[in-house]
């Protein structure tokens, strides 16, 4: 009942004009392969200097991919150099949006608390958070897979008003960029717990409808193997979303 998302996090790459060609081949390249997108749902999330060009390209052309940020701040607006606020994002059409990625986490700092407040600013301003979880490579050796995307999750969710949307991302720190996808039984495994979480925090409705996603080196050729675990309803897409065929491919993934 939870229809899947392929999500293509581009990170920093692409600027606004390779966006609008990316977008409009993978839109053709799926029209091609006559894609059903009543079955799958595919959000885009491009560096913010992108956002406007696809956003004017989805809106015009009645590509229908969901489009997103890749961060947004805590504060709604103010004195904060270099900040962009969830508000903003959602006036340009934006209906999602990644919170807590490692690559922030790493190198910016980011808490446990901040992603938190990322997740309500997010929230409040009526974007979707893309909640990303994880363990590193230490993590996974000392204390095995689940415990520490587990807690960072628990803490996320703490206090978020039950009826929030969000989607949940697991990505094994170790797993992305590397070419060392998670085994699906692994993944599946956190996704299970990681579902308890939502449903202790959140409720049985939440814990139901909310999509959790694997990411970490998906590609054309391992995406349906995810696919096929239970609690396992799309995937968040790094380098596989930058490449039209591939992207193409892993969005008409097979069962
Ligand atoms: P890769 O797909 O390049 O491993 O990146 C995963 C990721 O970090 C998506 O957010």
């Amino acid at each position: 009942t939870r229809t899947p998302l392929i999500a293509g996090n581009w990170k920093m790459n692409l600027d606004h004009l390779q966006a609008v060609a990316l977008v409009q081949k993978l839109h053709w390249s799926l029209k091609d392969a006559s894609h059903e997108f009543d079955d799958v749902d595919v959000t885009v999330f491009p560096p913010f200097t992108d956002l406007r060009s696809v956003q004017t390209l989805v809106d015009a052309d009645k590509i229908p991919f969901g489009l997103g940020a890749q961060d947004l701040s805590i504060h709604d607006s103010g004195a904060y150099t270099g900040e962009v606020s969830g508000e903003f994002l959602a006036k340009l059409g934006c209906g999602s949006v990644i919170v807590g990625h490692s690559e922030r986490r790493e190198y910016h700092a980011e808490t446990d608390e901040v992603v938190a407040a990322k997740t309500r600013a997010a929230v409040k301003h009526g974007l979707v958070p893309v909640i990303c979880v994880g363990e590193t490579s230490e993590d996974l050796e000392k204390h095995g897979a689940s415990a520490v995307p587990v807690a960072q999750l628990e803490t996320i969710l703490d206090g978020l008003a039950s009826d929030s949307e969000i989607v949940v991302a697991y990505e094994p720190v170790w797993a992305i960029g590397s070419g060392q996808a998670a085994t699906p039984e692994q993944a599946q495994e956190v996704c299970q717990k990681l579902r308890d979480v939502i449903r202790v925090s959140l409720g049985d409705e939440a814990a139901d409808a909310t999509r959790v996603l694997y990411g970490g080196s998906v590609k054309s050729g391992n995406i349906a193997s995810f696919m096929r675990e239970p609690d396992i309803d799309g995937a968040l897409v790094g380098g596989g979303s930058l490449k039209v065929d591939e992207f193409s491919a892993i969005v008409r993934f097979q069962k």
